[in-house]
């Protein structure tokens, strides 16, 4: 019988270690952070989970947006057209 993947597989430990020490929830894959965090705070933070938060600040108009409702990479829905 043929199983999917869990997800979780396809973290590099050094990424599921950088998730385990931002001592944030994670679920579905995602950082669940409750204030939108901006490109480069997260670049400062830590490149390695860059894609991981879930609320983003759009480096085009500095709105917050959630990344399972709306937009790409760190660009809100509104900004990607
Ligand atoms: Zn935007």
């Amino acid at each position: 019988m043929k199983r999917g993947r869990p997800l979780r597989a396809e973290l590099e430990p050094q990424v599921i270690q950088s998730i385990h020490q931002s001592e944030l929830p994670f679920e579905n894959g995602l950082i669940q952070n409750s204030e939108s965090i901006s490109l480069s705070d997260a670049k400062e933070y830590d490149s390695l989970i860059l894609l991981r938060w879930r609320n983003r600040q759009c480096v085009e108009c500095g709105e917050s947006f959630d990344i399972t409702s709306q937009g790409f990479l760190y660009k809100c829905g509104v900004c990607i057209g």
